[in-house]
């Protein structure tokens, strides 16, 4: 079993960004994500801790909006119109889920899709369902194909099979993977013969978020297995898959912690510097 681990997938990216910070930098513009968080949740403050250390340690910049969580309507649109509109913000980040008192609908609508750097708009879902290039797609779904692409594994033809269709990793993943020509099933609660759906797969993605649902009978031997799933049980960081169970059996898996996750965050980079790199492009010409 080959562990298709995260840090080298992060690191190889990392050092790519270097440079493209320091190129920025020489024209005046220094790339910066907005992060709003609403309320004290302490995964979103353990995540945005860990946004921000990472940006810092490359010389971008995240900031933190953090707002009540009886923050009202009015109030979220007007902070996120003022990200919108400073010329020096170039991605913009919201934590979700939202309380019920807001209207993520109309939320959505007004974050500007060119800033949307989790494809949390209309306009950037638009673009990645129809194959445009100028949106971003989820960093979750994205870090998923970035590790597939660093550990070489080819897709065209293969079937993939993807547990999970929510709008931030398992639909967006399945359409990202059909780009790269891979068979796609996606596969949800409903699903009959879900062990057996799965089995077929040469390349099984967990995104369910249901602690150690995948074991050995959902697998196959020559099976690459990718857990998106993070959870915790019994006070312990687990994914969808169970490791212990399937580990030696499939031929490649990636950790949970140490997958997946550790590649989100640099995706969340990486779209931060592609949107300050575009609009370093329109105010040149
Ligand atoms: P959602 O709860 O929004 O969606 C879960 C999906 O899985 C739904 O489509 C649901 O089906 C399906 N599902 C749930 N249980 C089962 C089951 N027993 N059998 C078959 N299908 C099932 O979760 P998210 O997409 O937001 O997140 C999924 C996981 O990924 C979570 O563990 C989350 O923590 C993790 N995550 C990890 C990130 C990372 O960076 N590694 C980032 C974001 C999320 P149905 O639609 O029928 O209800």
């Amino acid at each position: 079993m080959m562990e298709l681990r995260g840090l080298p997938v992060a690191n190889s990216l990392t050092e790519a960004f270097k440079l493209r910070i320091n190129q920025l930098k020489l024209g005046g513009i220094t790339p910066k994500l907005s992060v709003i968080r609403i309320g004290n949740n302490e995964d979103d403050i353990s995540y945005e801790r860990s946004i921000i250390k990472k940006f810092s340690s490359l010389d971008a910049v995240a900031e933190v909006t953090g707002l009540p969580y009886d923050v009202r309507q009015e109030t979220i649109e007007a902070v996120i119109k003022k990200m919108n509109n400073d010329n020096n913000v170039h991605g913009i980040l919201l934590f979700r889920p939202f309380p019920e008192h807001l209207s993520y609908e109309k939320i959505k609508s007004v974050i500007n899709g060119d800033k949307d750097v989790d494809c949390m708009s209309q306009t950037n879902m638009a673009r990645l369902f129809s194959g445009e290039k100028n949106g971003y797609p989820p960093c979750t779904a994205q870090a998923v194909m970035e590790i597939l692409d660093y550990y070489k594994v080819d897709l065209a033809g293969k079937k993939a099979v993807i547990v999970g269709r929510s709008l931030v990793v398992g639909k967006p993943l399945g359409i990202l993977l059909l780009e790269k020509n891979a068979t796609v099933t996606i596969c949800h609660s409903k699903t009959k013969n879900l062990p057996e759906e799965c089995r077929r797969a040469d390349i099984l993605i967990a995104c369910a978020g249901s602690a150690n649902m995948i074991t050995r009978e959902f697998t196959n031997p020559s099976q690459i297995v990718i857990d998106v799933g993070i959870n915790v049980e019994e006070g312990r960081l687990c994914g969808d898959v169970k490791y212990d169970d399937v580990a030696d059996y499939v031929q490649a898996i990636t950790p949970v912690p140490g997958g997946v996750g550790t590649v989100t965050t640099i995706e969340l980079l990486k779209h931060t510097i592609i949107s300050a790199e575009r609009y370093n492009a329109v105010v040149r010409i």
